[in-house]
């Protein structure tokens, strides 16, 4: 089996492979991918290094001719690279093509920025002066990505990143090398100078390690779990390091006794279960009040009965299998919590053998659940979700903000009046009204709050605040 390579100042190395396994099938192996070494990544990061001045100074022209010929070839390649999301990641066929048309998107959207860079000219509070405000690249970015977008996120961070004339070193989770590969390999053909964006994959006990120890990074971009999100942060503070964050959820979806009752079964059951509940903006608590609660329930779980849990390329699967057998067990674990902390267990919880061997988990409702309970303030990460029955909207609203979290919020209802004030009062930072908590455009902030995220917003064209260092220059005239 030919092994996948890392690049490094723009050279394909390694030889030292891990196996990319398909969790829908684990007899089958996607792939061998290159395991990089903490060596390799200081090679890279020295490449990257080396890179910046060129690369900063490039035109705008060229950037946007590399990000839009990218977009374009993912765009030509869309099923072939979204068979490869789905085999290597578990969600279903046409969630992974959905995923790697945003990729698409997202290269577009900053092939356009790309052109529209701009400062402010203002005018001195002294005679004679003037004042550009102009946004600098920051230098060497590191991107460490996770496993559950493994298209998506990996676009969002590298495209804005070139755009604004950073290079970059790029480790994507151990699980979903496949993708990450993939896009490396079209920006490189699609004319990248040598060292502008290196790949590194490997563990992040030590090629993510070694990006944090590097004085040399300049700025560093992480999605994933709380724990690693700490360790980035305390050693960014270190070197000094401009970081962003981008961690769990525990996303609200209110349920008034005034909603649409489809609309709001559609949205809770979308944001609760597909792509197996493993987005960090899925709705894993449900917030429902006393009127409509019974009609919910009933209506959420028929619901439930009619999706399939099957081989995420199989026509007809709704949910796919749950990404590894470590996160298998961690969701398991929740259910036994959920169980022993007296929910009731209304859908689901167990596992389910399909003909194809993988991590199959039936998504799981746990009813009269309380807000305090494990099940209800940790994230799981898996398709596993507790419903909590409220008195009225302002209960909705305190038990929705009571969380350690605050990524995303929903409400389901028909009422003006509430969904306004639940849009002014939630403390996430991206609120839906009658619409699932996951799912976004890809041209607007994408971020939150608390311990949901740190730093400034990514996406659209509020990235500028993360890739760039802003300039005020004076002149005398
Ligand atoms: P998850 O539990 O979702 O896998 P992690 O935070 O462990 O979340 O992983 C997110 C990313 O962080 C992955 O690319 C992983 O390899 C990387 N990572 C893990 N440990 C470290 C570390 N000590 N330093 C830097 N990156 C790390």
């Amino acid at each position: 089996m030919t092994i996948y390579q890392n690049l490094i100042a723009g050279e394909w190395v390694g030889s030292d492979a891990t196996k990319n396994i398909n969790p829908s099938d684990t007899n089958e192996v996607v792939g061998l991918y290159a395991d990089g070494t903490a060596e390799d990544t200081r090679n890279a990061i020295a490449a990257a290094k080396a890179a910046f001045p060129a690369w900063s100074r490039s035109g705008i022209w060229e950037r946007h001719v590399i990000l839009k010929k990218a977009g374009d070839e993912i765009m030509a390649r869309k099923d072939e690279l979204g068979a490869l999301l789905a085999r290597e990641e578990g969600k279903t066929l046409p969630e992974a093509i959905g995923e790697t048309i945003r990729a698409s998107q997202i290269f577009e959207f900053f092939a356009g920025e790309a052109l529209r860079l701009a400062g402010e000219v203002i005018p001195s509070v002294r005679p004679n002066i003037g004042v550009e405000i102009t946004r600098d690249p920051l230098g060497v970015i590191g991107i460490i990505t996770p496993w559950n977008f493994p298209i998506a996120i990996p676009a969002w961070k590298i495209a804005p990143a070139l755009c604004y004339g950073n290079t970059i070193v790029f480790k994507p989770a151990e699980l979903v090398p496949g993708c990450s590969w993939a896009i490396v390999d079209i920006l490189h053909r699609a004319g990248l100078p040598k060292g502008v964006l290196n790949l590194v994959m490997g563990k992040g006990s030590l090629v993510g390690q070694a990006m944090l120890d590097s004085p040399d990074v300049t700025g560093i971009t992480f999605t994933g779990s709380t724990g690693t999100g700490r360790r980035v942060a305390s050693a960014s503070i270190e070197h000094n390091r401009k970081f962003q964050l981008e961690m769990g959820g525990k996303n609200p979806m209110v349920v008034l006794d005034d909603a649409d009752l489809a609309v709001a079964v559609e949205a809770a059951a979308n944001s609760g279960f597909f792509s197996t509940g493993q987005r960090c903006t899925a709705s894993s608590r449900l917030i429902v009040t006393e009127g409509i609660h019974d009609k919910f329930v009933a209506a959420l779980t028929e619901k439930l009965k009619t999706l399939v849990v099957d081989n995420a390329m199989k026509t007809g699967t709704h949910i796919g299998p749950v990404v590894d057998e470590k996160q298998l067990k961690t969701d398991t674990d929740y259910i036994e919590i959920g169980r022993k902390e007296g929910a009731k267990l209304a859908f689901g919880g167990e596992l389910i053998t399909r003909e194809t061997p993988g991590f199959y988990l039936q998504p799981t409702l746990f009813t009269e659940a309380t807000n305090q309970m494990r099940i209800s303030r940790e994230e799981i990460f898996g398709p596993v979700v507790s419903l909590i029955r409220v008195k009225d909207y302002e209960e909705a609203l305190a038990t929705a903000n009571d969380t350690p979290f605050g990524l995303s919020a929903g409400i389901a209802t028909t009422s003006l009046k509430h969904a306004t004030h639940f849009k002014r009062n939630s403390e996430a930072g991206m609120v839906m009204v009658n619409l699932p908590t996951a799912g976004v455009d890809f041209h607007v902030p994408f971020g939150g709050r608390k311990g949901s995220s740190y730093g400034p917003r990514e996406q659209g064209k509020y990235a500028a605040e993360f890739y760039t260092s802003v300039k005020t220059a004076y002149t005398l005239a």
